[in-house]
């Protein structure tokens, strides 16, 4: 019987354990045993998919990366660790001294070090583009370019990535097309159908979406997935099947949720978009976002998370974040309780002001992470915020 996506989350499930059990079963072991030695052997040389040691394989991890590579439609798949533990290992497993990179400069933090600080190390060049300046991206492509990175939307400006473009772009010159995913979530958006080759999540975020555990995961073209997975059974990233139990349980209601985190950040968005303390607000599927008509081809809706400027500045984000009485202040994102950041006087507070702008950080930007409370609650919090800043 063909299933739809949303019944095959909620039903893929591990080898069962003979105990007859419903919900999912974790595999809490670090090792597989063996009849004989020829099993072993057999297993050994990959002439069969036995599990043989957790750090490679465990079938809980992968149930997880099962239902992660239908909701990306993607061939295969591996399960790290951390977000940024997928992120490194597909980009270093994939390219070697000599080759280039171009790299879109609005990424994740810890992926702005990878690429400008630690790949240079290894003799791996790196190219910084602007979002959408299609022009600079043409322009940085060389002999040795082997791979474009980029995430779509943006964290925390929410720029939108024209994906077809890329995907064309990629074919144009030959490379590796490689996505972060983690900001729309497998729900929202599936990069492989605009030709993308590798894609990765922090599944910290919407996947887990309880904020409980971290963990990472990079969905692809086979052969691609292949040399990610032989770098990793080598180096060690793998996810804990503890975290894997987790996160596969969190695909049975990712969908359910993500409809719901959409539909309150679209409502607080519409309800305080032209409010007299806010200079800008930016939402991807309200009209007034500059790429909007992008984000309505290739998201399904607009996602969990919305960000506005404050008119008073840097102080005011600040006397902003203290007012609230509902929202956490937290560095982290995807989660059931709604969430507030300033990232001037957090977590980019240590660059200088010009060092903020150039990478989209204006001085009264507050980020808020929709959570699933009753969404007047929140909003109610937000305006009573506002007064006081
Ligand atoms: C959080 C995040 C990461 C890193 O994930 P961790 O699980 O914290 O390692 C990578 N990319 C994006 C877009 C993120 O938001």
């Amino acid at each position: 019987m063909a299933l739809n996506k949303q019944t095959q989350a909620i039903r893929i499930q591990a080898d069962k354990t003979g105990e007859k059990e419903h919900s999912t079963p974790v595999f809490l072991t670090s090792s597989f045993t063996f009849e004989t030695a020829e099993d072993m052997r057999a297993a050994f040389a990959d002439e069969n998919d036995d599990n043989i040691y957790s750090r490679y394989s465990n079938p809980t991890v992968d149930e997880f990366v099962k239902k992660m590579c239908m909701l990306e439609g993607a061939e295969a798949g591996f399960a790290t660790a951390s977000g940024m533990a997928a992120v490194f290992n597909s980009i270093f497993a994939l390219l070697k001294a000599g080759d280039h990179l171009i790299c879109c400069s609005s990424v994740f933090g810890s992926t702005y070090a990878l690429a400008t600080k630690f790949l240079p190390r290894y003799g791996i060049e790196c190219t910084l583009v602007s979002a959408n300046a299609h022009d600079e991206w043409e322009a940085a492509v060389k002999p040795n370019t082997k791979m474009i990175y980029l995430e779509t939307p943006t964290n925390p400006q929410l720029e939108i990535l024209d994906l077809e473009w890329a995907g064309d772009f990629c074919k144009r010159h030959q490379l590796i097309f490689n996505v972060d995913n983690c900001f729309a979530s497998p729900i929202l958006q599936n990069p492989i159908e605009f030709g993308a080759d590798i894609v990765s999540h922090s599944a910290t975020k919407w996947i887990d979406g309880q904020g409980r555990v971290l963990g990472g995961v990079v969905v692809g073209r086979a052969d691609l997935i292949h040399d990610i997975y032989m770098f990793c059974r080598n180096t060690g990233p793998s996810m804990s099947p503890f975290n894997a139990w987790v996160l596969t349980k969190s695909l049975e209601t990712l969908d359910v949720r993500m409809e719901r985190h959409c539909k309150n950040a679209l409502a607080i968005a519409s309800y305080f978009e032209n409010h007299e303390k806010i200079s800008w607000l930016k939402y991807p599927f309200l009209p007034s976002h500059p790429e909007y008509a992008i984000a309505k081809k290739q998201m399904r809706a607009g996602g969990g998370i919305l960000c506005f400027e404050l008119k008073g500045g840097i102080e005011s984000g600040r006397k902003f974040l203290d007012a609230l009485q509902l929202l956490s202040m937290t560095p982290n994102l995807g989660d059931t309780r709604s969430i507030a950041s300033h990232p001037a006087s957090t977590t980019h507070s240590k660059l200088s002001e010009s060092e903020r702008l150039s990478v989209g950080i204006t001085p009264g930007l507050i980020r808020i992470s929709a959570g699933l409370e009753h969404v007047q609650d929140v909003i109610n919090d937000i305006e009573q915020a506002l007064t006081s800043c």
